[in-house]
């Protein structure tokens, strides 16, 4: 069964197509800066492992709808498609960020579905909307595929209340569902499900704590196999330090920065998500070049790694006491599965309370799933690359199977 995988963004597509007999990707890509004056187009074909055709283009597309019409024919391309027909295509997944309390696992998308994906756009205001036009678009240009929706807040579903509730009053959740619902649940299920392979034990006899580490940051503490706590919160800006955004402040920051400062909401929203984090620490988001900075002594980066992995450190701590016991702490995305001095610099000091470090195994660049401590260390560190596209092309399957019998 072939099945598109769709990351609708607010001006850009990314797209994975795969052969779920063997979750083989045959092609892939993205189209970024729709609707800009040029829009950026790369798609890549694999005929065969180990072999990538490749095409670039800059274009312009006046909308998503073109995009994905261009996105559309290049599948079928007789130099650049893997398939022959649009029909070869049995399902598209959707990636929509936003499920809220009503969607704790994927489903097929029907009309109650998009009013209820629509219905929590306040939540999500930048993502939702652009989800909804994907799978609209998708609809129409594959009017026979199945259409699965696949929630990044699902997997924090199972959090139970004394998690998810803020100490608000509490009409704000009954009347607004102001609570925390977390975010990347896709990373976290997949690399959970890695762990308990690696392990050779079920998920739900595990407990462990996920790491997830790219431009956006987020930790969960998962028992026995569920989510019971995350770091994201209402939105993706609470929690860990990241790129630019702020993670945990103290909530009466922006107000007196409004009083003092005099700055707007927008002002504050820009600072927190946009100029913060790693960024307002050091002037940098990228880590390599933090790294960099830091290799040659600046004090800005040093300052800054400090406080991105002494949150982490918190988060550990804070999820160690959550679990009692765990199995396993898992890095991934971008700087956890790359980054030696992160891991190590997070993970310092935790000896006593069983989790130790090989600095060898550490320093290893294996693609794969690895462990990364020692072998007397009673909680397993690992290193498991994530794969979100490849979670959600396996929970479509799921949803279609489900349909078919
Ligand atoms: P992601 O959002 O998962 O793509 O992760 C992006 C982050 O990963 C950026 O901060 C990158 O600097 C960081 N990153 C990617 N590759 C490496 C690497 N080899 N070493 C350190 N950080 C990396």
């Amino acid at each position: 069964m072939k099945i598109l995988v769709i990351n609708t963004g607010s001006s850009s597509i990314k797209y994975e197509l795969f052969d779920m007999t063997d979750e083989y990707v045959m092609a892939s890509g993205n189209v970024e800066r729709i609707a800009e004056a040029q829009s950026f187009l790369t798609h890549q074909y694999f005929p065969e492992p180990e072999k990538v055709v490749e095409k670039k283009e800059s274009v312009f597309f006046k909308n998503h709808e073109a995009a994905f019409e261009c996105i559309a024919e290049l599948l079928k391309d007789k130099k650049v498609g893997p398939i022959k027909n649009a029909a070869d295509i049995t399902a598209v997944g959707h990636r929509v960020v936003h499920g809220g309390e009503r969607f704790k696992a994927p489903v097929l998308i029907n009309e109650s579905v998009v009013t209820a994906i629509r219905e929590h756009i306040p939540l999500a205001p930048l993502h939702n909307p652009a989800n909804l036009k994907g799978i609209e678009i998708a609809g129409n240009i594959l009017p026979n595929a199945y259409q699965i929706a696949v929630f990044d807040t699902a997997f924090h579903q199972s959090m139970p209340r004394k998690a998810f509730l803020y100490a608000l009053p509490l009409e704000l959740y009954k009347k607004y569902k102001v609570r925390r619902y977390g975010f990347h649940g896709t990373s976290h299920a997949f690399v959970a499900e890695q762990a308990a392979q690696y392990l050779g034990k079920p998920l739900k006899e595990l407990n462990l704590i996920t790491i997830h580490l790219g431009n956006g940051c987020s930790m969960a503490a998962i028992q026995q196999g569920r989510c019971v706590d995350t770091s994201m919160g209402m939105t993706p800006l609470e929690g860990l330090v990241m790129g630019t955004r702020s993670g945990d402040i103290d909530p009466a920051i922006p107000l007196y920065l409004a009083d003092y400062l005099n700055l707007s909401l927008k002002d504050i929203d820009r600072l927190l998500n946009k100029e913060s984090g790693l960024k307002g620490l050091c002037g940098e988001n990228d880590l390599r070049e933090i790294i960099k900075k830091y290799e040659s002594s600046d004090e800005s980066a040093q300052l800054a790694l400090e406080v991105y992995t002494y949150r982490i450190k918190k988060y550990i701590g804070a999820y160690l006491a959550v679990l009692g016991r765990c199995h396993g702490i898992v890095f991934t995305a971008g700087i956890g599965e790359n980054s030696v001095l992160i891991r190590e610099m997070a993970l310092s000091g935790l000896e006593p309370l069983g989790i130790i470090l090989d600095d060898k195994r550490n320093h290893s660049f294996v693609r794969d799933a690895r462990e990364i401590s020692l072998e007397e260390s009673l909680i397993k560190v690992m290193v498991i690359p994530t794969n979100e596209e490849l979670e959600i092309a396996r929970a479509t399957l799921e949803v279609v199977l489900q349909h078919q019998s």
